[in-house]
């Protein structure tokens, strides 16, 4: 998962490889950069980069709309009843050319509330290759694990893990789905006939009565933005302690989180320093805002300045609740002289109970995925000269009124021959 925060740059394109297991291919640059003011091309969505200038006559307004003698007066709004009559009698023919919705009783505000029910995130999700292929390949290629066993599947969305565990040969599969999705589950695993192996269940995890005492497998694919937003890990860790057999499996039952720092000065500027001048007034306030959530994007392999450390892994099949939360110190060690503007998180997991070890990573060397990577803006800038270190540490936990955010408290500090500097600092995703 990790799709609930709407992004404005399209995930890169990927394309189809067989073997992805802790893939390391060559990722694509995919940011999308506005271009300066002078060169054409690139939308920029309105919004962004170039806010600075004064409004010239490439104002997009439709002239004709706003043209003073052309517009209409109170009088002219005047009108009699049969205009009024037809008016309505167009407006209902406009409503009735809408082919009826059926159950459909969805609104914008349930989506916004429940965004796993709209096909378009689990669009996002399915086409994520480096994603749904490495569960497939777990699956496919290592049917010994499924072959006769009792799988559930938590967090079904369409289904997609559960027809793959089906079709490797489980037994039974429950699937267990909360949002509005489990309807339209039940109807794909009806129409691809595997109704008597796949029982999808309606609601949420925790509240739900499965019709068996213990499964054999938990699969679930409940990885968000920096691997713990959303906090879905504690969903599988609950159906984990409730559900699973003594010596049972679960996918994936690895996962790590890394940091790494890149030069970032375009886009820090782009996204941070935009607020000290927006179209001549002063919105640095925002700014602190903007510095305080992390900013989900793809990084360029390109930008990288430091070595990756390793913060922390996770053992799903062992964990406790509780190990979500942690300080874990790291050590950056510069390949380069550069600048530093940012710190860069990453996570991968991996299935190690398959014939061999396969998984994928979301790391700025990797094939890109929907989760691209988490981006944290330090407040100074860092100049590094190769060898030295940027240490610290990193305190992740969720938060406390809403648990499916979470806080991050990054100490950091350099001793160079450039830059001394030493700070902490508060993130928040939400
Ligand atoms: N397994 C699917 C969907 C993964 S997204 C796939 O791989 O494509 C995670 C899904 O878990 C979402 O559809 C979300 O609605 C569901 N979910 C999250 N928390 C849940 C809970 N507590 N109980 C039931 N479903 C949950």
């Amino acid at each position: 998962m990790g799709r609930r925060k709407s992004q404005n740059h399209p995930a890169a394109t990927t394309t189809t490889g067989d073997d992805q297991s802790l893939n390391q291919h060559q990722q694509q640059p995919t940011k999308i950069r506005f271009k300066v003011d002078g060169e054409e091309g690139e939308v920029d969505g309105g919004g962004g980069g170039g806010g600075q200038e004064d409004a010239t006559a490439s104002s997009n307004l439709d002239e004709v709309m706003c043209d003073p003698d052309e517009s209409t007066t109170v009088a002219d709004m005047t009108v009699d009843a049969s205009a009024s009559a037809s008016a309505s009698a167009s407006a209902s023919e406009a409503h009735d050319s809408f082919p009826d919705d059926g159950d459909d009783h969805q609104t914008s505000a349930d989506y916004y509330f429940d965004s796993y029910s709209h096909f378009g995130t689990v669009l996002e999700m399915l086409k994520d290759i480096v994603r749904t292929k490495t569960y497939q390949n777990v699956i496919y290629q290592n049917k010994f694990l499924f072959k006769n066993k009792v799988v559930l599947d938590v967090g079904a969305g369409t289904g997609i893990l559960s027809l793959f565990c089906a079709k490797a040969g489980a037994q039974h599969v429950y699937a267990i789905e909360c949002s509005q999705m489990a309807d339209t589950a039940k109807e794909i695993v009806e129409s691809n006939g595997f109704s008597n192996v796949i029982t999808v269940l309606k609601g949420k995890v925790e509240e739900i009565d499965l019709p068996v005492a213990k499964v054999d497998i938990i699969i679930s694919e409940w990885m968000g933005y920096f691997l713990l937003f959303e906090n879905m890990l504690n969903t599988v860790l609950y159906a984990r302690d409730k559900w699973l057999v003594n010596g049972g499996v679960v996918l994936p039952d690895k996962a790590s989180l890394y940091l790494t720092a890149i030069e970032d000065a375009e886009y820090k500027d782009d996204k941070i320093e935009f607020w000290n001048n927006v179209y001549g007034f002063d919105m640095s306030c925002i700014k602190k805002q903007a510095m305080m959530e992390p900013l989900v994007d793809t990084v360029d392999q390109n930008q990288l300045v430091t070595q990756c450390q390793l913060l922390k892994t996770m053992d799903i099949s062992k964990m406790g609740p509780g190990d979500a939360s942690f300080t874990a110190p790291f050590k950056l060690v510069a390949e380069r002289d550069d600048y530093i503007h940012a710190l860069v998180a990453y996570f991968d997991v991996s299935f190690t109970k398959c014939h061999k070890l396969t998984g994928f990573s979301t790391g700025p060397r990797s094939r890109a995925t929907h989760w691209k990577q988490t981006v944290l803006y330090l407040e100074d800038v860092l100049t590094i000269c190769e060898g030295e270190a940027l240490v610290g540490s990193m305190t992740v936990a969720p938060n406390k009124k809403n648990p499916r955010d979470v806080d991050i408290k990054v100490k950091y500090s350099l001793n160079g021959r450039r830059c001394s500097v030493s700070r902490i600092q508060y993130y928040k995703m939400r």
